[in-house]
């Protein structure tokens, strides 16, 4: 590698919505070749596809890479020598380029209205046969484009496509051919002005001096057009790695109707951002020998296109689950908190977010909540000591049979003012307390906690009594289990 020029990568999201699993993967391969080989990774937005654009969402797509740990060398944001790096800000660049290929015979106008065209695939498929746009034999110069325009009709510029075949040589595909005779003139600007994915795309990497694309495997069949226009514009052609496709469960590929496809809704969901890309870097790729769990600089470490597989990856959630509890149980105790400090400030759904806790209790409940899977968890069980004590919903089959059947409604009375009388509300004091009463009653201490976990929370998860009753405090204590006490009937 050492005589070849570093490698130059980058992620090229279209802004239409949050970053989405799949995209995550192409950005992540593409920053660890980078990584490895001391090269630089790019992020640019491809945003000429204007009505699919949504406000906000490059912002929100950085925001995720950045909570992923991939940052970029250059690009949107951070800025570097090539840009600027949204499309829409280089339209200039791509008219010129434009005019080029129009002035060397390599591009023509073209005037079509849709019906037009689209009578003609209707003719070509009724004859059974593949729509090629027809090029004309002369090509219409300015006077026809005044025209034309006079007429009201659009004004588009297509490319003159060689007749020749062309190969893509993929390193994760192989040689791929394309005969000439399949590929037609397609438009590279559009009759708004504004370019086409494909020559912003082409043009782009050319002026970013990209040498190496990666990129998801529906981006393959538009190689041979973006090769073809390389070379009508005599830039060179880069490497080319199409990624396999992620599919689901069930082998189709993988979209929003099995559940949730972006990144931010992992992180909404409380999953760890190193969990879910360790997750992330196994779609496709694996480091051998069964390894599986990695921190980022581990991948950099093991990272080899060569080992990027053709058959397309399933997206397993279980899987998903699995390491992420992995990963919370391995985590320090600081990491734990940053991490659960970003869950709150992103979920829109925990409670505890709503409540928003000081920090100290926050490392509490995750020292009592520990062992749980996502944050989340933590919500399903210590949830209910945040909330209004009117909020607190009882369980009829809970009260039915911890506080009926089993005596607990007897056991809150006795305990009631036993535990007005607790002056210093720790744990020390409640256990001395609730073992105390165990003693005395014979009884074992599921009797008295239960009775007091049902009473406080509505039913019978929460954490350890002690933990519990110490976050919720004693007022809250003794509140609720007055509370409890007037759902007896
Ligand atoms: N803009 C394309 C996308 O939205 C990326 C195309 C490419 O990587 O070449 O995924």
């Amino acid at each position: 590698m050492s005589d070849q020029p570093p490698l130059r990568l980058r992620f090229a999201p279209s802004p239409t919505g949050y970053l989405h699993v799949g995209g995550a993967r192409t950005a992540l391969f593409n920053w660890l070749l980078a990584r490895k080989t001391g090269g630089t990774f790019i992020v640019r937005i491809e945003d000429t596809d204007t009505d699919r654009n949504v406000p906000g969402a490059d912002a929100k797509i950085m925001d995720d890479l950045r909570w992923l740990g991939l940052l970029w060398d250059e690009g949107i944001d951070v800025g570097g020598p090539n840009g600027p790096y949204y499309q829409m800000q280089r339209l200039e660049l791509y008219h010129e380029v434009v005019r080029r290929l129009i002035a060397e015979g390599k591009a023509y106008y073209a005037f079509d209205t849709q019906e037009e065209l689209e009578a003609r695939r209707k003719q070509a498929e009724a004859e059974k046969k593949a729509f090629k746009y027809p090029r004309p034999e002369r090509f219409p110069d300015e006077s026809d484009v005044k025209r034309a325009r006079l007429e009201g009709r659009p004004v588009v510029v297509r490319f003159a496509i060689p007749a020749e075949d062309i190969t893509v040589h993929d390193e994760v595909m192989g040689d791929v051919t394309v005969p000439g005779a399949e590929l037609d003139d397609f438009v590279i600007l559009k009759a708004d002005g504004i370019p086409t994915y494909h020559l912003a795309n082409v043009i782009d990497d050319a002026g970013m001096k990209v040498n190496f694309v990666m990129r998801g495997q529906e981006f393959l069949a538009q190689t041979p057009r973006h090769i073809a226009l390389q070379r009508a514009l005599g830039y060179p052609t880069p490497r080319y790695a199409h990624l396999p496709l992620i599919m689901d469960m069930k082998g189709r590929k993988l979209s929003k109707r099995d559940g949730d496809v972006e990144v931010h809704s992992f992180r909404a969901q409380g999953y760890l951002p190193e969990a879910l890309i360790n997750f992330i870097a196994l779609l496709g790729w694996s480091p051998g020998a069964d390894r599986e769990k990695m921190t980022l600089d581990e991948m950099v470490e093991l990272f080899s296109i060569d080992r990027i597989g053709k058959t397309n990856p399933k997206f397993d959630r279980e899987k998903l689950l699995a390491f992420n509890t992995d990963y919370v149980g391995a985590a320090s105790e600081e990491r734990l908190q940053a991490a659960y400090d970003d869950f709150l400030s992103v979920s829109e759904t925990s409670t505890i977010a709503r409540a928003n806790p000081d920090r100290e209790t926050r490392r509490e409940l995750l020292r009592v909540c520990r062992g749980f899977h996502t944050f989340p968890d933590i919500d399903t069980k210590a949830g209910f000591i945040f909330v209004d004590d009117a909020a607190i919903q009882y369980d009829p089959a809970a009260v039915q049979k911890v506080l009926v059947k089993d005596g607990g409604f007897a056991m809150l009375e006795n305990l009631l003012p036993l535990l007005e009388k607790v002056e210093v509300w720790t744990t020390p004091n409640l256990e001395a307390l609730l073992t105390g009463i165990c003693e005395s009653h014979g009884v074992k201490m599921g009797k008295v906690a239960q009775p007091l976990r049902v009473a406080v929370s509505g039913g019978t998860i929460s954490p350890a009594i002690y933990d519990t009753l110490v976050l919720l405090g004693k007022d809250k204590t003794l509140r609720r289990i007055r509370n409890a006490l007037a759902q007896r009937s």
